[in-house]
């Protein structure tokens, strides 16, 4: 079964050497614009990821690195791709809406001009926090010594919802994910984290996290990464059920991880249908699917970019 897929995370605009050779159907890797589309691919967030080493000016300078790069991508390829910065880039025209995000706060060194300017250059979503501590937030990796939201933390998510900046938080620590809670105004997103009542690893949320984010009309997407899911494919869709029952269908997304982890449950963007048909066989309805698939995100988007 082929449906259109919304994917709300991968790696490969920062992990490829090479991006022109993403605009063929490669050998290696998870994902490319022949793959993706081949799996019914029409929106991916593609993220620039900063590495925990940079921090500072080095952080910002390797996210402006690999924004560039991406963006003069988009634009080669601006056949088949578009850049969606505003509600209406969403519209199904034919090309792969890419939406960037900033994966790691790191280089906007707790200041919110430099967010400003991420917007202007494209920037749809912010992954507060990779696994360590920055200026906004802590991450997962942090553990007992966790805290909450900084000051700074607090005055860019108040921008982020001006802008039309999705908030993202997978990788967050439970502290710092309950102390943005707080302040949240606009619905928030966890782009790929599992469930920890399926598989008990910190990178997966709590069911009192999954609850409150899809009470507060956000998404949250299911990742192919396998120490997340705990196992194969099926156990993946124990992932999908438990989501189902504990938060409701309306509330649930894919986040694939693709090129930002190693053999992923779902092998590469091809691959799409096959988990489709694997839904459909536990009884997943045509509907759910296309919910889990794309339609819950674009509802989301529709209601957090710009207009
Ligand atoms: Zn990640």
């Amino acid at each position: 079964m082929r449906v259109a897929v919304f994917d709300a995370h991968n790696d490969s605009l920062t992990e490829r050497e090479d991006l022109n050779a993403l605009a063929q159907r490669l050998n290696d890797g998870h994902w490319d614009l022949v793959r993706f589309a081949e799996g019914g691919g029409r929106w991916q967030i593609a993220a620039i990821f900063t590495p925990p080493r940079f921090s500072g000016v080095e952080a910002l300078a390797h996210a402006l690195h690999h924004l560039e790069r991406a963006l003069e991508w988009i634009n080669q390829n601006r056949n088949k791709v578009r850049l969606v910065l505003r509600r209406s880039d969403l519209q199904d025209d034919g090309h792969i809406g890419i939406l960037l995000s900033l994966e790691g706060a790191s280089p906007l060194m707790g200041r919110v001009e430099f967010l400003r300017l991420f917007f202007r250059l494209g920037i749809r979503c912010l992954t507060l926090t990779w696994n360590h501590r920055n200026e906004l937030a802590d991450g997962v990796g942090v553990g007992e010594e966790a805290g909450g939201l900084t000051e700074a933390g607090r005055a860019i998510i108040a921008e982020c919802e001006r802008l039309g900046i999705a908030v993202d938080v997978s990788h967050l620590s439970e502290r710092s994910f309950w102390s943005l809670m707080q302040v949240a105004r606009k619905p928030v997103f966890a782009s790929h984290s599992n469930f920890r009542a399926i598989c008990d690893h910190p990178r997966n949320l709590t069911d009192a996290q999954a609850k409150v984010i899809a009470e507060k009309g956000g998404v949250v997407c299911l990742t192919f990464v396998p120490s997340f899911v705990g196992g194969d494919l099926t156990k993946f869709l124990n992932h999908y059920e438990h989501g189902v029952k504990l938060i409701g269908a309306k509330a649930l997304g894919l986040g694939s991880d693709f090129d930002g982890c190693k053999d992923p449950v779902v092998p590469d963007a091809s691959q799409f249908p096959q988990l489709a048909n694997a839904l459909r066989e536990r009884g997943v309805s045509a509907t759910d699917i296309r919910r889990l698939f794309h339609a819950n995100l674009l509802r989301y988007f529709r209601s957090v970019l710009p207009s």
